[in-house]
């Protein structure tokens, strides 16, 4: 089954991908994940990456697709978190599951409200050592700034400070929108509201994939 997860920042496409790659074994494959390892790892790609998801933009198409492409084939089924972000990019996965003839089963777009989405993602956090997430209103760490599980660094990533955030959210309604038209042109996008518990969207969304648990 390959599966597309479309929904602005911050709606928890993350949280959500996870969990289903959990229950179905799908392969969750997540640009930020696979762009913030590289930035990491300090690679090449890494390095160019950080300047761009520091400014909340977005990188070129050609390198998303070349990094994302050879992640498509797996007989496990994939689960896409954050790509296609562009129409470029929906075009060149359509080509790329037609030649393999493994087409798009399911498009889910996930939607939440504006300025719930700005006070979600400025109150995330993450500690720098071992990556452990924390919500600075609901979830923070016992110790402002040190990680209950390994005393490490809690830090807010630049990508998700105010500046950022709404940049991306720029970004995201000039570049990703016209994604979802592209897909609802087609007729094939199932709509779910993110605005609930995790538990409750991830109900809804099992039943949007029609994996029924
Ligand atoms: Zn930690």
């Amino acid at each position: 089954m390959r599966i597309v997860l479309l929904g602005p920042p911050g709606a928890g496409k993350g949280t959500q991908a996870r969990r289903l790659s959990e229950s179905t074994g799908m392969n969750h494959l997540s640009t930020g994940d696979m762009l913030r390892a590289e930035v990491a790892a300090g690679s090449e790609l890494g390095l160019v990456a950080k300047g761009y998801m520091d400014k909340g933009e977005l990188l070129p198409d050609s390198t998303i697709i070349a990094m994302i492409q050879q992640h498509l084939a797996n007989p496990a089924g994939v689960l896409l978190d954050g790509f296609p972000r562009t129409v470029v990019q929906a075009e060149s996965l359509d080509e790329s599951l037609e030649t393999a003839n493994q087409p798009i089963d399911k498009i889910v777009h996930m939607s939440v409200d504006v300025d719930e989405l700005v006070k979600r993602l400025s109150s995330r956090a993450i500690c720098k050592d071992c990556q452990t997430p924390y919500n600075l209103v609901s979830d923070a760490p016992s110790k402002e700034g040190v990680c209950d599980k390994c005393g490490g660094e809690v830090i807010v990533r630049d990508d998700d400070k105010p500046e950022a955030v709404l940049n991306r959210m720029k970004v995201y309604e000039e570049l990703t929108a016209p994604v979802l038209d592209y897909y609802k042109s087609r007729g094939d996008v199932a709509e779910i509201i993110a605005t609930g518990s995790p538990d409750s969207v991830f109900e809804e969304l099992s039943q949007a994939i029609g994996s029924g648990k």
